[in-house]
């Protein structure tokens, strides 16, 4: 099964995407994953993301795309996967479109978790992410057991830069502009779910598997 997750910065894909993986075994890619994992690498991929990433902006499209489709082609995606925060333009939709085709594929599923703007800010102060495993928390909704500390790998949690409050509008923006139109590009593929995300965690994911399958 190969899934997208679709939504604002802050929406609940990352969280509702590693539910989904774990439940069908299929692995959870996420571009921002891969990016954060890189700047802490210290690689050249790195490099080139953390300017942008710090600003709130997307990562220039030659960058990710190249990078998404090296990893959908690796041995443990046979299975299917679920794309967290890709794709985020149209052309990044365009280019996986045609590779997939190409392999004689096409995507599943399209899973829009849908959450008004007021939420977000709520939401992205008060996340906290795990570096070290890609894990997030939110200090009232989903905390940890023990506070500012991750419970698969006990590493120190941290607000991440690109959540605060000022990057968190211009991420906004820049969703609605480049990424919201998404919703129509899946919509005309007749792939596209779209759910609550505003309802807590373990209902959101009930709603997706009702659609997904059991
Ligand atoms: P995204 O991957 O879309 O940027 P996350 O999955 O990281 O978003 O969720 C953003 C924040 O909101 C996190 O702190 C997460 O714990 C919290 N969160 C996710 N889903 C819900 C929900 N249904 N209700 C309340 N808080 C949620
Ligand atoms: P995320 O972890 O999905 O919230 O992504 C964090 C940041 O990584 C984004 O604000 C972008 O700067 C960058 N990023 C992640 N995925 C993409 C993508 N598909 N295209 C461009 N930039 C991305």
């Amino acid at each position: 099964m190969k899934i997208i997750m679709l939504g604002a910065p802050g929406a609940g894909k990352g969280t509702q995407a590693k539910k989904i993986a774990k439940k069908y075994e299929i692995p959870h890619i996420s571009t921002g994953d891969i990016f954060r994992a890189n700047i802490k690498g210290g690689t050249e991929l790195g490099m080139k993301a953390k300017s942008y990433m710090d600003q709130g902006q997307l990562v220039p499209d030659d960058v990710t795309i190249g990078m998404l489709l090296d990893r959908i082609s690796e041995a443990d995606c046979e299975k299917g996967y679920v794309l967290d925060g890709f794709p985020r333009t149209i052309p990044q939709a365009e280019s996986l479109t045609a590779a997939l085709k190409e392999r004689g594929e096409k995507m599943d599923y399209a899973v829009d978790v849908d959450v008004p703007d007021e939420s977000i800010v709520t939401r992205m102060g008060g996340r906290r992410a795990c570096l070290k495993c890609g894990a997030t928390y939110h200090v009232v909704f989903n905390p940890p057991k023990a506070e500012g500390v991750c419970d698969s790998c006990q590493e120190a949690l941290v607000l991440r830069d690109d959540d605060k409050p000022e990057t968190v509008q211009k991420r906004l923006t820049i969703y609605h502009d480049q990424t919201q139109p998404l919703i129509e590009y899946y919509k005309e593929q007749g792939i596209l779910v779209t759910v609550d995300g505003t309802k807590e965690l373990n209902e959101v994911f009930k709603d997706i598997v009702a659609v997904l399958g059991a």
